[in-house]
């Protein structure tokens, strides 16, 4: 039996780790809240309700499945959000993750994949993001990430907690099976808002902000398929599990896209026009972020071969026209 604790396993890119987990041998046990998850996607391994600050239900799960990993998924991400309310972000993903690697050192569950984001960077104009590139982040989401990952090096150094931090660019897509998608509620992404808007589930989409310093004027995102960021989940429980060290990996592909070549993508993919009206910017929005991805691929050997816009919409475009989960 060798179990991982997935937190966040009922959440978009935690069921889709969970998928990736069971294919590779693993059992993924889903810790997930239900704020914003969803039970229906958890469909591979067993599941248990619960909040990351009740250390007490974190003390029982370590000690019911006694996993051999962590996979933190877990969190409030929306930029928007955590603008309004950034009590929130350090209380929910600060304290919880601080409970929740207290437990895993208490249980001697050691090594640790944590799921940051391109967020902690900041605003960097025209500059390619690496691993060592200095954090400066803008909003309290991505403060609040960056100090989930100082945490993590402080308990290696006084704990021996074995970690591997993946910053995310932006993910989309969905299973190519059908079996788990992307499903927010409230939804705020690009790639869902749009294919709502093309079948007339929602109004037109709003495009935030047009005056940026991009060719169009609209902002530039690396875009990642959510089966290759799982794929890259698995190579680094495995970098951890064969004592390689705790790493740092961007997980992008080094393209950038911007939002009105999002838009222009889906028509191509779907035949149909998104309807879309411009905006002003979005608070706490950064202009571009780019990945500059090599060292995942160097050292991984990742392959994140599925992540064209094309594949990306199509897969995602796909599971809109059939997926969904209840409550
Ligand atoms: N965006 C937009 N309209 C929307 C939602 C998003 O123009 O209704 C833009 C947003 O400003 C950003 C990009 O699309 O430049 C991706 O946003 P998303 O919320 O999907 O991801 P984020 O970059 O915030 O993680």
């Amino acid at each position: 039996m060798r179990n991982v604790l997935v937190t966040g396993g009922a959440g978009y890119i935690g069921s889709h780790a969970c998928k990736a987990l069971k294919a590779a041998g693993f059992t993924p046990v889903t810790l997930d809240s239900l704020v914003t998850g969803w039970q229906d996607a958890v469909k591979f391994g067993p599941f248990e309700q619960g909040d990351l600050l009740d250390r007490a239900l974190l003390d029982t799960v370590f000690e019911k499945y006694e996993p051999v990993a962590v996979m933190h998924f877990a969190a409030l991400s929306l930029v928007g959000e955590c603008m309004r309310d950034p009590g929130l972000y350090w209380r929910n993903n600060v304290a919880g993750s601080l409970n929740l690697i207290e437990a895993a050192v208490a249980a001697g569950c050691l090594d640790f994949v944590f799921s940051s984001t391109c967020a902690t960077y900041g605003d960097q104009d025209n500059v390619v993001l690496d691993e060592n590139t200095a954090q400066h982040p803008i909003n309290a989401y991505g403060a609040s990430k960056r100090a989930i990952e100082d945490m993590l090096r402080d308990f290696e150094a006084a704990h021996g907690l074995r970690h591997v931090i993946f910053r995310y660019f932006n993910v989309a897509g969905a299973d190519p099976d059908g079996e788990v998608g992307e499903f927010h509620q409230p939804e705020t992404h690009l790639v869902p808002l749009m294919l709502d808007a093309i079948d007339g589930k929602r109004d037109a989409l709003t495009i935030f902000g047009t005056d940026y310093d991009t060719p169009d004027g609209t902002c530039i995102r690396d875009y990642v398929h959510v089966c290759d960021l799982v794929d890259a989940h698995i190579l680094g429980l495995k970098w951890l599990q064969d004592n390689k060290g705790s790493r740092v990996f961007n997980l992008g592909t080094g393209a950038g896209f911007s939002v009105r070549e999002v838009l222009d993508q889906s028509h191509a993919v779907t035949n149909r026009s998104v309807p879309y009206i411009e905006g002003p910017r979005r608070a706490g929005d950064c202009t571009k972020l780019v990945s500059g991805s090599q060292r995942a691929m160097d050292e991984l050997g990742w392959n994140p071969h599925r992540s064209t816009m094309k594949q990306m919409i199509t897969d995602a475009w796909r599971w809109h026209q059939t997926g969904h989960y209840e409550r």
